[in-house]
């Protein structure tokens, strides 16, 4: 029978000179499941990579990978006992070894490490190149090598700590989609950080949303994106900008007309709407409710960020077509085909 796969986190703490940096993070990532770990610089994604890892003791908590516990209350499982593989930012690949002595670095000697390493080059689609040196490379070529290299000793576990940084915006697009198919292709459980929440909902089977040292959010791309259970979470993923309304007996009024959404509050009560860049219509209107503050050009599309009247800044995408120079008057209007996230304070409360 195999080995399950999963990794349990369990009530994680870690400290640096007195200062929590990871509070309680709790979750589970089931066998062959990619999770990705997302949230703003500093909010603790790889000081709990390396908890899990093992370079790092935990101050509290338990960690167990395919069923073995690996940290504990005052106890941890050194790092190479752990049978975790690592991807990191820099590739971490030996500039001196050749792609296939690097790839084979952690299988030992023998016929078998020599064709595990033939293997794991074609299976990068790097055969034929396992006499090059690292720097006669592309730079996804050098990222697909880490990866094989982490994947050759079969690891149980793989964690990726922003893998694809080193990278310019459009070989990283390329990159993470073939990452994606060889960790699926293998079965791996993974874990993958990223600041960027565009990669994490492309690359996670789930998405935790991370902020000051904690989890705020672990759910499906979709579910992450549709409903966010805190304003953290729904400001962090999908450009969103936040409107005030107040619940009435028709729905939720607000600047921008009335939204026909019902809610379990109190007449009266006041509260904020997530909107997304395709939530919102927009026209040029000598008497409008808004007008334009800056225009983006993203090639299919425009990206319009507007003040409405009362101040609150919103944005819209525009076809490319739609040209509106800075400073026109307009008519903002809501493109309701779907709930929107609604929030008192942090908290949703839809
Ligand atoms: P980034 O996306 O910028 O890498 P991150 O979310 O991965 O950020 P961490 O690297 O985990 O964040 O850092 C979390 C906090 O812990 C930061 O304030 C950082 O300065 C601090 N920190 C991390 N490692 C150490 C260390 N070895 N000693 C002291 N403080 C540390």
């Amino acid at each position: 029978m195999g080995v399950d796969k999963k990794v349990v986190c369990q009530g994680l703490y870690k400290s640096f000179a007195g200062k929590m940096v990871v509070r309680n993070v709790h979750f589970q990532v089931a066998a062959g499941e990619i999770l990705a770990l997302v949230g703003p610089s500093g909010c603790g994604k790889t000081t709990t990579l390396r908890t899990i890892a093992g370079f790092e003791t935990l101050d509290r908590g338990r960690i167990e990978i395919a069923s073995q516990l690996v940290a504990d209350e005052g106890w941890h499982l050194p790092p190479e006992k752990r049978r975790v593989g690592m991807v990191f930012q820099d590739y971490a690949i030996f500039p001196h070894l050749t792609v296939a002595q690097n790839v084979a670095f952690g299988l030992g000697r023998g016929a078998a490490a020599i064709q595990r390493t033939q293997d794991m080059l074609a299976f990068v689609g790097l055969a034929g190149l396992g006499e090059t040196m690292p720097h006669e490379l592309s730079g996804g070529q050098q990222q697909r090598v880490a990866l094989a290299r982490a994947l050759a000793p079969e690891p149980v576990i793989l964690l990726l700590d922003e893998p694809f940084s080193n990278l310019d915006y459009t070989l990283r697009k390329q990159v993470r989609g073939e990452v994606r198919s060889l960790l699926k292709e293998t079965g791996a459980t993974a874990i993958f950080v990223t600041h960027d929440q565009e990669e994490a909902l492309f690359i996670g089977d789930k998405v935790a949303v991370m902020n000051e040292g904690c989890i705020e959010q672990i759910d499906t791309p979709e579910i992450l994106f549709h409903q966010p259970k805190s304003r953290f979470v729904a400001s962090f993923v999908g450009e969103t900008s936040f409107l005030p309304g107040t619940v009435s007996s028709r729905g939720i009024e607000t600047l921008l007309g009335i939204l026909p959404q019902t809610i379990l509050l109190r007449e009266g009560s006041q509260v904020e709407l997530a909107l997304r860049p395709d939530d919102l219509a927009l026209a040029a209107a000598a008497h409008g409710n808004g007008h334009i503050l800056s225009r983006q050009f993203m090639g299919i599309a425009h990206l319009y960020r507007i003040a409405l009247t009362d101040g609150v800044v919103v944005q819209s995408w525009q076809p490319h077509t739609l040209n509106l120079p800075v400073g026109t008057s307009v008519l903002v209007s809501f493109q309701y085909d779907h709930p929107l996230s609604c929030f008192v304070g942090e908290r949703a409360v839809n």
